[in-house]
């Protein structure tokens, strides 16, 4: 993504009028991090803006799930009954050779005992949508790519692909792995010397990863389906593939499959390289992918023809934990500034862990003050980065095992 910079110095005061002299918060992009921090702040009566850069909201992604760690906080927003509607309970993982061998299991049953909470497993986009729907829609800008940053000791101000300009006192950036936010933040830092090298570097592709949830399909050819649980099985195929299924509500199955990149399937799929998740490039994914069979019943292939096709989505998996999360009025969150490898959602999480860190911190607020919001800022950085560099280190531990790169941890 390119960044503009804005040259000529525009009146950073011009923010809204909030009341009680609460900051006026814009959030750039309206992904699950960006959503529960706007969900967050609506129950706070804290004033934002959302900017969306997608026209429509395209119902894309695989399995999710969410535990103990987030889940009290959808408990707290009126939300965990419909999270339990669109969701079964996971309590067993079970992985596959290639031949359809059980060769080992991870279970989750005690840890209801432990925590009060089941783990739940859905559709992405149906936990998409039960947080989209709660976001009051005066306050959500969809269309509006965010191009350009300026901040200073009186507000932060964003400009959009449509030329419109807003201003506010915080700019939360939580515009995914590719963050427009982090790189106009990072060039303005880099410009004076003040960006760690690290975070300059770009990040480094592991997988690359194709998803979809098939339509309703029939039980009397996926027994499995009639269970009450998740079925989740794992297959650890060899030559670099790893495939799985996901059983959910409604008669349907989510599916994935990855290839992890070495140098040599690396260089046969650069040429469709796109590093946003999305339904371009997926037939050479799908054609690799088809005659693989899995415990479930059938082929993956059985499962991408029950899958809309323009719902089928492939993504490159990078891994990045940034060192720079907050910079003046701006912060970023989620994959922005830790971009985790897939574990069904131990990126979701994260970010949305991030969110409601952040709505802390700006409900604390005593003043809208740069120092002020710098303090609260370096308060989420340091709350938040030691655990997400412990899930970074266990998101990447999950999926060497997932993909038969760790072959004794967990395993029975
Ligand atoms: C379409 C899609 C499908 C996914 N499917 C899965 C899945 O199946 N399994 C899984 O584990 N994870 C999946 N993920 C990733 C997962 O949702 C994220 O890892 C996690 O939720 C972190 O969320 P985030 O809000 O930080 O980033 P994201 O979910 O990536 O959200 C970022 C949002 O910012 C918007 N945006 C980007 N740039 C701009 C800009 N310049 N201006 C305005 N808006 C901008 C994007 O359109 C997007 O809506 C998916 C992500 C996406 C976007």
């Amino acid at each position: 993504m390119s960044t503009l910079d804005i040259t000529e110095q525009p009146d950073l005061s011009k923010r809204p009028a909030t009341p009680n002299g609460k900051p006026h918060v814009l959030i750039v992009g309206a992904g699950l991090a960006g959503l529960m921090l706007a969900l967050l702040l609506e129950k706070a009566d804290i004033p934002y803006q959302i900017f969306e850069r997608a026209a429509k909201i395209r119902p894309l992604g695989s399995a999710l799930s969410l535990g103990a760690n987030i889940l009290p906080v959808f408990e707290q927003l009126g939300l965990l009954e419909e999270i339990e509607r669109i969701s079964l309970p996971v309590y067993e993982q079970k992985l596959y050779d290639g031949n359809m061998k059980n060769i080992g299991s991870m279970t989750m049953r005690e840890y209801k005992e432990f925590t009060g909470y089941d783990t739940f497993i859905f559709a992405r986009p149906r936990l998409y949508e039960v947080m989209f729907d709660r976001v009051p829609a005066e306050k959500v800008f969809m269309n509006r790519k965010v191009l350009a940053l300026e901040q200073n000791h009186l507000g932060v101000m964003i400009r959009c692909n449509d030329g419109s300009q807003y201003h506010g006192d915080i700019l939360i950036g939580a515009d995914g792995a590719y963050s427009s936010v982090r790189q106009a933040l990072y060039k303005k830092m880099l410009a004076k010397n003040v960006l760690p090298k690290s975070d300059n570097e770009s990040l480094a592709p592991s997988f690359v990863t194709t998803v979809g949830v098939t339509d309703p399909v029939d039980p009397e050819k996926y027994p499995a389906l009639r269970e009450s649980t998740v079925n989740f099985s794992q297959v650890i195929g060899g030559q670099l593939m790893s495939w799985g299924t996901l059983t959910i509500p409604d008669n349907r199955i989510c599916w994935g499959a990855s290839l992890q990149l070495t140098s040599e399937t690396e260089s046969k799929e650069q040429q469709f390289r796109n590093s946003e998740w999305g339904p371009e490039s997926i037939e050479s994914s799908l054609a690799l992918f088809r005659d693989c069979r899995v415990p479930i019943g059938g082929t993956l292939g059985d499962l991408m023809d029950a899958t809309p096709k323009d719902l089928i989505s492939k993504v490159y998996l990078e891994e990045k934990l940034f060192e720079t999360w907050h910079y003046g009025r701006t912060a970023l969150a989620g994959d922005a500034c830790h971009k985790m490898l897939l574990s069904a959602g131990q990126g979701a999480v994260n970010a949305m862990q991030d969110a409601v860190v952040l709505a802390n911190v700006i409900y604390d607020l005593e003043s809208t003050t740069q120092e002020a919001i710098e303090a609260a800022f370096l308060d989420y950085r340091t709350q938040r980065y030691p655990h997400a560099k412990y899930q970074y280190i266990n998101s990447k531990l999950v999926s060497k095992l997932m993909t038969g790169q760790v072959k004794r941890y967990f395993l029975s």
